[in-house]
């Protein structure tokens, strides 16, 4: 059976190398190379983190039309191709999605992060909430003390002992990861890494 791209709906050349190992290929070669995979670290204060793919005008307006304009269908095009990788990576991890504001999640229909990261099937922990609409680009330091106000933690959860891999879309400031992590580490979470799909370039002080 044909199969198209996600992204540009052209058809998929059956002669691709994915192809020829893979069945379930989503992507045409053109819209795959665009993505620019580069599995980049970083670490938020002393948490390590692992980006995928290169900050782009491609993957940010890819992440747009994703969660800006619901278009569930794309869901799956940021980590089929390392599901066995991040599997492996992370195979004793529990999950804990970056929170949306709940009303964008019931205007959208999902919430964005976790349809992105549930492919992996790794034990969530859905412990994080945002009670407003703040946005990660007000990044003033007013926005750095609000957002401690906005993210909060379900106070009855207990962490310790637990390996915790903390998801984001994309990063722009850190502040809400860093907030996250805070949450986390005050309910005795051992280990924390973070993975996300982009994180933009920035020389923000708390970023190294
Ligand atoms: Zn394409």
């Amino acid at each position: 059976m044909d199969k198209f791209c996600k992204i540009c709906f052209k058809r998929i050349n059956d002669n691709s190398l994915y192809n020829l190992i893979k069945k379930e290929n989503m992507l045409c070669e053109d819209c795959f190379n665009k993505l620019h995979a580069k599995f980049i670290r970083f670490k938020i204060g002393n948490i390590k983190g692992l980006s995928i793919y290169e900050y782009t005008d491609f993957i940010k307006e890819l992440i747009y039309k994703f969660k800006g304009c619901y278009d569930y269908e794309l869901k799956d095009v940021f980590l089929y191709r390392y599901l066995t990788f991040l599997k492996l990576k992370y195979h004793n991890f529990y999950i804990v999605y970056i929170p949306s504001y709940y009303i964008d999640d019931e205007r959208r229909g999902f919430n964005h992060v976790r349809a992105i990261f549930e492919t992996l099937k790794l034990k969530e922990l859905s412990i994080l909430r945002k009670n407003s609409a703040h946005k990660q680009s007000d990044h003033s330091a007013i926005g750095r003390r609000q957002i401690k106000d906005v993210i909060s933690i379900d106070e009855t959860v207990q962490l310790k002992d637990k390996k915790i891999l903390l998801v984001d879309d994309i990063v722009t400031t850190g502040s809400t990861l860093l907030t996250s992590i805070e949450l986390l580490k005050s309910k005795g979470a051992k280990t924390i890494e973070i993975l996300v799909i982009a994180k933009t370039k920035n020389k923000r002080k708390e970023e190294y």
